[in-house]
């Protein structure tokens, strides 16, 4: 079975280094604008169930005006990304999902609030991403593209049917 995954979320979020962590268990600091879009493919098991996660990684652009709506046509699952250091890319999080509801007839939404290795205070990063993502309704994790952190622990949510967003 494959499906397709979509991640969105502002410029330098960190969407090509959370695919990067999660397909080849590598990360870099060296910035690589994605041009584009750029799809990788992951092959994952869960119990029975084997599944394809066709991966669209979609270039941030500067508005959701013109963000390229057709890259979400067929998208099952959505994974909108945020940076916890940035809180203007959190509260973009809000856009992003409407947009979705608009553009995709089925998408789950999940969300990642990246870069969870640069804050060090668990309340700071508490009080930061609540704030942004409680009122949004759709299950988050911190994750680190950098550390590893969570990050097969999302992507693995992505194989269960129990989430509601
Ligand atoms: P994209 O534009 O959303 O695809 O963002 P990138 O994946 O290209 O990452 C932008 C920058 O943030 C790069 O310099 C990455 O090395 C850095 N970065 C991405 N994820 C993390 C993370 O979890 N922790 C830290 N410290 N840096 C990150
Ligand atoms: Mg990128």
């Amino acid at each position: 079975m494959k499906k397709k995954v979509v991640l969105i979320g502002d410029f330098a979020v960190g969407k090509t280094s959370l695919i990067r962590r999660f397909v080849d268990d590598q990360f870099s600091d060296d910035y690589l604008t994605t041009i584009g879009v750029k799809i990788s493919t992951k092959k994952m098991k869960h119990d029975e169930l084997e599944l394809d996660l066709i991966l669209w990684d979609i270039q941030g652009k500067s508005s959701i005006m013109d963000f390229p709506k057709n890259y979400l046509v067929g998208a099952d699952y959505s994974l909108l990304v945020g940076d916890l250091m940035r809180t203007q890319t959190l509260e973009h999080l809000e856009e992003y999902k409407l947009m979705i509801e608009n553009y995709t007839a089925k998408s789950k939404v999940l969300l990642a609030l990246n870069k969870s290795d640069l804050m060090a205070s668990e309340d700071l990063k508490e009080t930061t991403s609540s704030r942004f993502v409680n009122k949004l309704g759709c299950e988050w994790f911190y994750t680190s593209a950098q550390s590893g952190h969570n990050v097969r622990e999302l992507f693995s949510r992505f194989m269960e049917i129990d989430f509601s967003c």
